[in-house]
């Protein structure tokens, strides 16, 4: 399977290089970029979580739950999709729903560091400016993360290689209920097609685990090029991808 990085993949568990997404709410990671996570984990990489909320002030999906089983419910799912996934280790924030921009902003990029100090990833994911659909959870969480990672490409890196980071672009494969907010910030283009064929029935199994959200997956199989491709597409960020003719030029 194609990888963001080639990198030699070692026999042991603990040599593995590591990918780390981070994303606001339960779901994100999966109907973003599941296919790449699961592809990456089938590949032999560490593949790890850090979701900054539950989501437990989503308006879809709640019933007649009370805001406690809600966020339970949320959780479960989340630790479902991530087990389809092939994800061994998630960093749940707890950062509340919808509080992510009126958090301290230094403390969140300090939690946000220790975690890619600790875990010390090769490729970092995470939402391009357009935080997809321009929730502000994304839009905010993209800002943290892109300063965490700033700050974390000048330490040390195991074996010298230097990380990469990643955005999140838009494409058919994202449904299109996660698109339709207004005033949100224009959108970075891709860079990368990832073909995500070999993960796909990981991503499907971790679409379907979210119960409480079918509406987005409905949204997805009701649009036939979407739910047709096998591609997702990434901006990368860090470092910048150069075109060929500005480089010979
Ligand atoms: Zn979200």
């Amino acid at each position: 399977m194609q990888a963001l990085v080639e990198f030699p993949i070692k026999r042991s568990y603990h040599d593995a290089p590591v990918l780390v997404a981070v994303f606001a709410h339960p779901d994100d990671e999966t109907f973003s970029a599941g296919g790449v996570l699961a592809g990456h984990a089938l590949a032999g990489w560490s593949v790890k979580l850090v979701c900054a909320t539950a989501g437990e002030r989503a308006t879809n999906g709640r019933g007649a739950l009370s805001d406690h089983e809600f966020k339970t419910l949320r959780l479960h799912e989340l630790t479902m999709a991530i087990e389809a996934l092939g994800v061994d280790a998630l960093f749940l924030l707890d950062w509340g729903d919808g509080d992510i921009p009126q958090r301290n902003d230094q403390e969140s990029v300090a939690e946000l560091l220790k975690i890619m100090k600790q875990t010390a990833p090769v490729v970092v994911i995470t939402f391009g400016p357009d935080g997809i659909s321009g929730h502000p959870d994304h839009v905010a969480l993209h800002r943290l993360t892109t300063e965490a990672f700033r700050q974390y490409a000048r330490s040390a890196h195991p074996n010298d290689i230097s990380p990469q980071l990643y955005y999140v672009t838009a494409s058919a494969a994202i449904p299109l209920c996660c698109k339709d907010r207004e005033n949100t910030p224009a959108s970075l283009p891709p860079t990368v097609r990832m073909d995500i064929q070999a993960g796909w029935e990981r991503k499907r199994a971790a679409m379907e685990a979210y119960v409480s959200q079918q509406h987005i997956l409905q949204s997805l199989q009701n649009n036939p090029p979407g739910w047709q491709s096998r591609e997702e597409l990434f901006h990368r960020a860090y470092p910048p991808v150069i075109e060929e003719n500005k480089k010979n030029a």
